[in-house]
């Protein structure tokens, strides 16, 4: 054989594979395209209302009121059960202030199903004992309980914020939110210096800072009248509380105050990829969810529904998280509004059965410093889209709701064939350690579920990171999701 007729041969051997390659394997590829002005535009722009979302809400119900307000100015009204619903509608129910339901009516028989995003609106933090308020060597302070799953030390030496609720004696309700306007005090946390620490730097990283060591450092002038009055920085702190919000040591028993850190959210890298904030889990699924519902184009075919839970973080009980009857029982009165009649039991549950939902919470990005506990092949990336979970859960699938087959090819079909990108992957290696999310709740019903959302880095961190375009991209879905879906 000659020379050349060798090189034709390696050449055409060649092609095979790339047109094999082409045709027979699949990668998910980063979207960032500096090339395309207009959606690099349309990406950051998104972005800019969503930080100013996240600096507004730092806890759900402070989200809840967010979301009531933005809803009303796009002509979403509260839900009246005892009124019909029509094709167009746009409505919403709070749930306890904490949780909310909001949903544009279809024009599709509700037997056949709505199309839901749900995404829970708590996050990790620290909230008040019952009992929070005392003084020691001079110091007024607060005791906590932490909330959801942190790294204790990370609260330390930080500027943090106290936001929350205190119902006076006569049921009037104290917005409490300080630490976050530039005129404001912060609080904060006192950690040991190294100088004294040489014990402390032995411990575990879970035993360095212990839940009984998160104590808010609040004040440190003591009421007038001299060191003869019992408690005087108590006192001093309490008769302050007192003028500025009209509230005493009492009505603290039963308030609901959360500590946050007192950050604002920001852009991160020269190039400003990135969104840095407290709270993004999982108010990044909530937001754009939310959005993507506001901005759907009527006429559409199937009720579109957003479910933002409140208890996520803690397993999902309670009255406001994804497990109480209270979510099906608002979705049953929207049957029965759009039927305009009293729906038996199993036309409920049909409607239930043929409902489709995206469970949406946060995945976890891929972390190059921190390689040895994520399969590479099955991590999500930060700048690769929504990213799809099939299973979560912990060592073989425990708890998780494993989406079928069938259900994820449906979704994941659809997503191909309005153009939108996806990726898929885990919570880390096999047995590393797991997670769940609301998604098996809703499942448990009946309903077709599967996992979905943002791949964050530094996850239930005071300053988790996610991509713009990812945030951007997650948005698109789920208007897709809503428009397209069994439509
Ligand atoms: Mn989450
Ligand atoms: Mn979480």
């Amino acid at each position: 054989m000659t020379d050349v007729k060798k090189d034709i041969k390696a050449d055409e051997a060649m092609n095979r594979a790339e047109e094999a390659r082409k045709q027979l394997t699949f990668s998910f590829k980063n979207l960032w395209n500096p090339d395309n002005e207009e959606e690099m535009k349309a990406v950051m722009d998104f972005c800019e209302p969503y930080k100013a979302a996240l600096d507004a809400c730092k806890t759900e119900r402070e989200f809840v009121d967010y979301s009531v307000d933005l809803l009303d100015e796009n002509g979403f009204k509260p839900f009246d059960p005892s009124q019909p619903l029509s094709p167009g509608d746009r409505i919403y129910e709070a749930i306890h202030g904490k949780a909310l339901i909001a949903a544009v009516i279809g024009s599709a028989d509700p037997l056949e199903g709505f199309n839901l995003v749900g995404a829970h609106i708590d996050s990790p933090r620290l909230d008040l004992k019952t009992n929070p308020l005392y003084e020691a060597s001079d110091l007024t302070l607060l005791k906590t309980h932490y909330y959801g799953g942190i790294k204790k030390y990370q609260w330390v030496a930080q500027p943090l914020a106290i936001h929350g609720v205190v119902i006076l004696k006569n049921g009037d309700v104290v917005k409490l939110r300080v630490g976050e306007d530039p005129g404001d005090p912060v609080f904060t946390i006192t950690d040991l210096l190294p100088h004294l620490a040489a014990d402390q730097m032995q411990k575990k990283a879970s035993e360095v800072i212990t839940g009984e060591e998160l104590n808010v450092l609040i004040g440190g002038i003591p009421f007038p009248g001299g060191e003869d009055i019992k408690e005087r920085f108590k006192l001093g702190i309490l008769s302050l509380l007192y003028d500025q919000y009209g509230f005493n040591e009492r009505d603290l028993v039963t308030a609901e105050i959360e500590i946050v850190p007192a950050v604002k959210a920001r852009c991160v890298g020269f190039d400003r990829a990135f969104v840095g904030a407290y709270g993004q889990d999982d108010r990044i699924c909530a937001y754009t969810a939310l959005k993507a519902l506001i901005d759907l184009d009527d006429p559409l075919k199937r009720t579109a529904l957003v479910v933002l839970y409140d208890k996520e973080e803690t397993g999902s009980g309670g009255v406001t998280g994804a497990r109480s009857q209270l979510f099906p029982s608002v979705q049953r009165r929207m049957v029965r509004s759009i039927l305009g009649r009293e729906p038996s039991a199993i036309e409920l549950h049909d409607n239930i059965e043929n409902s489709t939902m995206l469970s949406s919470d946060v995945a976890v990005a891929f972390d190059p410093t921190f390689p040895s506990v994520l399969d590479p092949l099955n991590s999500t990336y930060a700048g690769r889209g929504i990213a799809f979970a099939k299973y979560t859960g912990r060592g073989g699938k425990g708890g998780t709701s494993d989406a079928n087959a069938e259900f994820f090819n449906e979704v994941t079909r659809l997503f191909d064939e309005c153009g939108i990108p996806w990726q898929t992957g885990e919570l880390g290696k096999v047995d590393q350690g797991g997670g769940g999310t609301v998604a098996i709740f809703q499942a448990d019903l009946g309903m077709s579920v599967i996992d979905c959302g943002v791949p964050v880095l530094s996850m239930h961190s005071c300053f988790e990171i996610a991509s713009k375009i990812d945030i951007y991209m997650t948005y698109i879905g789920y208007k897709a999701f809503f428009e397209k879906m069994r439509s």
